[in-house]
């Protein structure tokens, strides 16, 4: 059997997303994605949510303290002993660290770190469109670019991180969703 405990990385707009929930469909574990549950604790005025919102919506990371929380609590949770597709976590290389450390205490490890590799100005198009049809607030032109160069910084450098633990697999992002799905089946197998 391939991999069931698998990161998607990429940069925003990369399809991380739509990929994560046929992953889910596919091997029936949960997606967890940081993102998501942020957006739910803004939505439910939690204290997190308070925390997180003026960084999300100026397009830069909420805290690794704040996220490391969230994802742990997630992690521990009895729906992903038996895999899980990680969705924009970890961002940064102390969350990374992080993430190693509670697998390991956990007594188990991450298999594989799906990259998937798309060039800027596509990605600013196809984000501009969602935000057009989501409204996310999140996805104005300048919070675009601002997320852009945030990934640049601070999460691209990750890859090289899940090279050196020689579980990356580096994926072309462009294509139709089938065309990257099966890229991505690939890489796990
Ligand atoms: P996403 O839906 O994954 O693009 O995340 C939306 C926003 O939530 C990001 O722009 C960040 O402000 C915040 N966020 C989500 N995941 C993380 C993370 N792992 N570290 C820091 N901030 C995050």
């Amino acid at each position: 059997m391939g991999a069931r405990r698998m990161l998607l990385l990429g940069p925003p707009g990369a399809g991380k997303g739509t990929q994560a929930l046929r992953l889910v469909a596919k091997f029936g574990i949960p997606q967890i994605s940081t993102g998501d549950m942020l957006r739910g604790a803004v939505a439910a005025g939690t204290e997190i949510g308070r925390r997180a919102q003026g960084y999300m919506d100026r397009g830069e990371l909420v805290p690794d303290s704040v996220v490391i929380g969230v994802a742990e609590e997630r992690l521990s949770q009895g729906d992903a002993e038996s895999g899980f597709v990680l969705d924009g976590f970890p961002r940064t290389a102390a969350q990374a660290e992080a993430l190693d450390a509670l697998l390991e205490r956990m007594g188990t490890k991450l298999e594989r770190c799906v990259a998937l590799v798309a060039d800027e100005d596509s990605l600013v198009t196809r984000l501009l469109g969602r935000a057009q049809i989501e409204g996310r607030s999140d996805d104005s032109e300048d919070t675009i670019r601002t997320r852009m160069s945030v990934y640049h910084e601070q999460t691209a450098p990750l890859i090289d991180y899940y090279r050196k633990q020689e579980i990356l697999a580096e994926v072309d992002g462009l294509g139709s969703v089938e065309e990257v799905a099966k890229r991505i089946e690939e890489a796990l197998s």
